[in-house]
């Protein structure tokens, strides 16, 4: 096979360089224009047919495919990541980039820049063995993952060519993610009468009836549907308030936020599980401040998530592909996180995750990826572009 006669030793390192510079270049969300032009740049410079952006600041770049008229494979990372915080809190500089003992470390090396560069020296590794993808790939950096995903709706919304599959490159550790759950959060507010605090018999508090309600949920959360692959519903009650800032004064309204993620559950069935629990108490439901129903889908779900199921094709054709590369059948798992994957299905793109990094190291401090998955990832995916 081509692969091991043109020293993919030179390709991971190519690979990692790359990744170290990628970090080296800071992007905030909104701030990615710099590291989108070092994207384009590179593109450029590793031969790719068509390099491009644009309005939303999204950096995209083609390579043909053998069949041309196959619809495309999208390859899809965000440029985005989150402050690194207290610096004295990493054991290397976020930006610096060092390696040490066989990990690259800094803000984004698993979320999304290692991942990032694995997607952009796969397709460069076929070039430069003078081979082809199968079919037209192309290679999608999005803007503003972080914050809602700007990006990734802007290019599903304006995508002019047929895509086959996303390839998500969330950090999955080399296996095949299937999809994650979805996220609807609800105020619940429960309603009483103030009064002055010195006299609490005049008054309905409704901090007790609150307090009533958490115990409850506490007990009965276990009885949430769960998901075979996405696994259960959760609910965590998050930000409590009251209308009043005096301490002399009971509220006349308690609201706490609950954060569901949702597997299985409809926004429905989660109405009449909180309503049930709320019993007699006055109470009121309504998505939580920011968090409307997507306008992508119409749906009420606030904010959806993906599934393509074990049995689909796509998954077949993808696990054969990617363990061939790797000789080893990537497991299947799903992502805890969310991911720019829910705006995708929507338009009924397929969407799977497969990218190297420990999704537990996305966002701390230190966060680091270690090169040998780097490494196998891209041989994984060079081998994934050749066959899928
Ligand atoms: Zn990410």
């Amino acid at each position: 096979m081509a692969w091991e006669t043109v020293g993919t030793e030179a390709v991971v390192a190519d690979c990692v360089a790359f990744a170290r510079r990628l970090i080296q270049t800071p992007s905030m969300p909104g701030e990615e224009a710099a590291l989108a032009a070092l994207v384009a740049a590179e593109l450029r410079a590793l031969g790719y047919d068509e390099v491009w952006g644009d309005a939303a600041g999204n950096v995209f770049g083609r390579v043909y495919g053998q069949d041309r008229s196959l619809p495309a494979l999208a390859l899809n990372t965000h440029l985005d990541h989150v402050d690194p915080g207290d610096p004295s809190l990493w054991p290397a500089p976020p930006f610096a980039a060092e390696i040490r003992g066989g990990r690259l470390i800094g803000r984004g090396a698993s979320d999304i820049k290692g991942p990032l560069a694995v997607q952009v020296y796969s397709l460069a590794a076929l070039l430069q063995a003078g081979e082809r993808p199968r079919r037209d790939t192309v290679f999608c950096g999005v803007v503003q993952e972080e914050v809602g995903g700007a990006g990734a709706i802007y290019w599903a919304e304006h995508l002019d060519y047929p895509v086959e599959l996303v390839i998500l490159g969330e950090p999955s550790a080399n296996t095949l993610a299937l999809g994650h759950r979805g996220i609807v959060d609800f105020w619940l507010t429960f309603h009483g009468r103030s009064a002055h605090a010195s006299a609490p018999e005049r008054a309905v508090n409704p901090n007790y009836a609150a307090a009533a309600f958490l115990a409850r949920l506490e007990a009965a959360a276990v009885q949430l549907a769960a998901h075979p692959v996405l696994g259960p519903t959760t609910v965590a009650p998050t930000i409590m308030q009251v209308d009043t800032t005096s301490g002399n004064v009971t509220p006349a309204w308690t609201r706490v936020l609950l954060d569901f993620r949702t597997a299985t559950e409809s926004v429905d069935s989660l109405r009449a599980f909180i309503d049930r629990l709320a019993g007699d108490s006055p109470h009121t439901l309504a998505y939580a401040d920011g968090l409307e129903p997507s306008p992508l889908t119409g749906s009420a779900a606030p904010i959806t998530g993906f599934y393509t199921p074990p049995d689909s094709p796509l998954v077949g054709r993808a696990r054969e592909a990617l363990g061939r590369g790797m000789g080893r059948a990537p497991e299947l798992t799903r992502y805890r996180f969310a991911t720019d994957g829910r705006h995708f299905a929507p338009h009924g793109i397929p969407v799977l995750g497969f990218a190297p990094g420990e999704e537990e190291m996305a966002h701390t401090a230190g966060e680091s990826i270690a090169l040998d998955q780097m490494a196998e990832a891209l041989r994984a995916q060079a081998q994934l572009l050749r066959e899928f």
